[in-house]
């Protein structure tokens, strides 16, 4: 098949990984008419109850990749932690958007700033540290604090250490429990004056449509709240825009693009992270924009024209995590949340709650995005998850459930 002949409903969209972010991308999708695919270990993903078809297996399964990809017209991944030779394997058989080289530079954070770099775009001073004495030496160069992150696999703040003083270094590379003679990342930490992302798609005739910029913030590695589009000057937007840009191009990537992006005090912008995929930090994109995050990768995949990424109105979206030990998840105040007619509720449907596991997430519209963020953060603050620990909702696994993204 020529890869600029758009795919059409109802060809099925195979896509890696079932999690919320999975879920969200095959509910656009249906409702295009598409039908659904989704590999995952677990058969009681998010995903699960959107998709046609689960194929049950791990994220570097080749033959169940392959059986996902037996009646698929595309493949797409919800995560990065795919592995590459799974991508690969499904590359020699029908195209998988993005492809390879999107995942191999933004799977392993080393590789990731090396590629950012190449592409004339800046990241936070960093070395790759391999023993204890290398994250010593890192410090005496790029200075205190420091951020410990190992390269491959962590995400929502984990698989990395924050190294306040010398007094930490010494335990820094225990805490972070990796084998010595390991490569990690060793970067140092910034004082920013806030987070901003960009969220792009670009099709597979290389033409991009980015959403407006969005100012995000983060409770210990974990994003709680988004706003967009960023109250931030037209000269900040238009250079982050560019920088996904230019990033997007230069991985060639269709599909959509996230970049992580610290603006310092300066007025300079650098690359924190990169994500070849829908982001939670364009949740807010559901309702505030004309075109969904969702629909627009579906869109880019399928090789169809993009749709508009324009904001509709100011919107916030705060992060619904979960709290308290592992039980089955039971919200309790969703009535209440709703009270607000500008408040749009969405829950994963993951079946056990957690510490900080991401269960859903809620989104307002207002006249400004500090009136949304307040509407959004008043309807947070009536849900909560039931604490009730019945015989059959105790947990008995210690782990039953992971998330990946
Ligand atoms: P994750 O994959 O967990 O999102 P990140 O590298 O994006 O990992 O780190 C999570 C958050 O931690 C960032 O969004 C930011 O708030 C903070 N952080 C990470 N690296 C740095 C840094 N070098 N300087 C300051 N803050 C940082
Ligand atoms: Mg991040």
């Amino acid at each position: 098949m020529d890869s600029l002949t758009p795919i059409l409903p109802p060809a099925v969209i195979g896509i890696l990984g079932g999690g919320q972010l999975g879920r969200m991308l095959g509910l656009a999708a249906r409702a295009m008419g598409y039908r659904i695919a989704v590999l995952d270990p677990d058969p009681d993903c998010p995903a699960a109850s959107v998709a046609d078809r689960v194929v049950i297996g791990s994220y570097d399964d080749v033959g169940a990749a392959l059986r996902l990809a037996d009646r698929s017209a595309v493949v797409t991944y919800e995560l990065e932690h795919v592995a590459a030779d799974v991508v690969a394997a499904l590359e020699a058989r029908l195209p998988v958007r993005p492809g390879h080289r999107p995942l191999t530079v933004t799977q392993d954070r080393i590789a990731e700033r090396r590629f950012v770099e190449a592409a004339g775009v800046a990241v936070a001073p960093w070395r790759e540290v391999r023993t204890p004495d290398g994250v010593r030496a890192a410090a005496a160069e790029l200075g205190l604090p420091l951020r410990l992150k190992q390269p491959i696999g962590g995400y929502d703040g984990r698989g990395q250490v924050r190294v306040a003083d010398a007094g930490e270094l010494d335990g820094a590379w225990t805490r972070l429990g990796r084998p010595s003679g390991s490569p990690l990342l060793a970067e140092r930490e910034l004082t920013f004056d806030c987070e901003l992302s960009i969220v792009l798609a670009r099709d597979v005739g290389g033409r991009t449509a980015a959403f407006p910029v969005a100012r995000n913030r983060h409770d210990a590695g974990i994003l709680v709240e988004s706003v967009a589009p960023a109250p931030v000057s037209p000269d900040v937007a238009e250079r982050a825009t560019a920088i996904g840009e230019r990033l997007a191009a230069a991985m060639d990537l269709c599909g959509t693009l996230t970049a992580e992006l610290f603006l310092l005090a300066d007025g300079s912008i650098l690359v924190n992270e990169l994500a070849p995929r829908v982001h939670n930090s364009g949740h807010w994109t559901i309702e505030g924009a004309a075109t969904s995050q969702f629909e627009q990768h579906v869109r880019a995949i399928c090789g169809l024209p993009l749709g508009s990424p324009a904001a509709l109105a100011p919107a916030a979206m705060v992060n619904l995590l979960g709290s308290g030990p592992r039980r089955l998840a039971r919200l309790i105040g969703a009535d209440a949340a709703l009270a607000d007619p500008s408040v749009h509720l969405h829950v994963y449907d993951k079946q056990r709650v957690f510490e900080r596991r991401k269960m859903g997430h809620l989104t307002a519209l207002g006249g400004s995005v500090e009136g949304a963020l307040e509407r959004a953060q008043a309807a947070l603050a009536s849900l909560h998850w039931s604490n009730e620990m019945t015989e059959s909702n105790r947990a008995t696994q210690p782990v039953d459930e992971e998330d990946a993204t």
